[in-house]
């Protein structure tokens, strides 16, 4: 916390050395309440204006641990969504070391995608991806090859006024897979790209080649050099940042509202995204990162509690710590603490 003319503005300053955006997020949020007001969302409009309105921390060591706010939950929050990134990217990073040490893997990102839709075709068609992934994950040459994965769905729009596609929605899959050491090698186990094209073409019942992206996330090296071993604890942590890459929650909100005020086209957006978005989950785990997922006993990040994300909920917090509450000022644009 800093002083400024006697009032105390909000300071959550992490163990990294970076400060905590709630300010940033939650003016994002009062612009896209603003936008659901406007498309007639009045509901969740009034739930997103209250979004993180109180913040009540506990201050431990110099550092703040949040443990009490309301969080709307809607689908659009900035807010919200921000709390669920940080929540997945935790849980990610948890599930991935535990993984790592539990079976000799390799990682695996691969993005699925279908051909661009019109904002009234995109709810139907998100629908038929999930039960398309599901029938792609049940394939044999899938369980044959892969052993666990956390998958996302992003959509974006089109925004290029040259583009014929202007104005449509992409949705698409976001892929991490963990596959066994010997899957590069073994030629009954590698999947080749024409073959997740194929699969993803007979999941979604397509009658085009869809477009699929696979990469390998690049593996450790195994050995003593010390040159080497420093080389390696570089990339055990590249590695782990790409990971953590596909780890945010899909919806970014620089993709739903464009510019700092309300527009037609931003509105127009958030009425496809909303109806198409409820109610979904737009995340998953499948196979052994299910397995370690629910092992870990991590919780719902998307539906579930979204004050509790990170690290800071594994320490416990003595009685008796100061409470701090902040609050949202209207007028300063700011998070002031009583
Ligand atoms: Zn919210």
């Amino acid at each position: 916390m800093y002083k400024d003319n006697n009032i105390n503005i909000l300071r959550d300053t992490r163990a990294n050395g970076k400060d905590r955006d709630w300010k940033g997020k939650k003016k994002r949020s009062l612009l896209m309440a603003d936008h659901y007001g406007e498309a007639g969302l009045n509901k969740k409009a009034e739930r997103m204006q209250q979004c993180a309105d109180t913040l009540l921390f506990k201050k431990t060591a110099e550092k703040l641990k949040l443990f009490q706010a309301y969080f709307c939950k809607v689908r659009l929050c900035p807010m919200c969504n921000w709390r669920r990134s940080l929540k997945i990217a935790f849980h990610n990073k948890q599930i991935v070391e535990a993984a790592n040490q539990r079976e000799n893997l390799k990682w695996i990102f691969l993005t699925l995608t279908v051909r661009n839709v019109e904002g009234k075709e995109l709810k139907t068609t998100m629908d038929s991806m999930t039960k398309a992934w599901n029938r792609f994950a049940g394939y044999a040459k899938f369980k044959k090859s892969i052993k666990g994965y956390f998958r996302a769905m992003e959509v974006t729009k089109n925004r290029e006024r040259e583009s014929e596609w202007y104005g449509t929605y992409h949705p698409h899959f976001h892929v991490l897979l963990c596959v066994p050491a010997s899957y590069f090698k073994k030629p009954n186990l590698y999947v080749k790209q024409e073959n997740w094209i194929a699969m993803w073409r007979k999941a979604m019942k397509l009658d085009y080649d869809p477009i699929v992206h696979v990469q390998r996330v690049k593996a450790k090296k195994e050995s003593l050099d010390l040159n080497e071993i420093e080389q390696d604890i570089k990339k055990a942590v590249e590695e782990q940042n790409a990971i953590l890459e596909v780890s945010k929650y899909p919806v970014k909100d620089s993709d739903v509202i464009v510019g700092d005020s309300v527009t037609v086209d931003n509105v127009e957006t958030i009425l496809d995204l909303d109806n198409a978005l409820s109610y979904k989950r737009l995340i998953a785990y499948g196979g052994l990162l299910k397995e370690i997922h629910r092992e870990l006993n991590l919780g719902d990040a998307e539906d579930g509690d979204l004050i509790h994300v990170g690290e800071e909920n594994s320490d416990e917090v003595a009685n008796g710590a100061v409470e701090i509450m902040a609050y949202w000022h209207v007028g300063l644009k700011n998070y002031v603490i009583k």
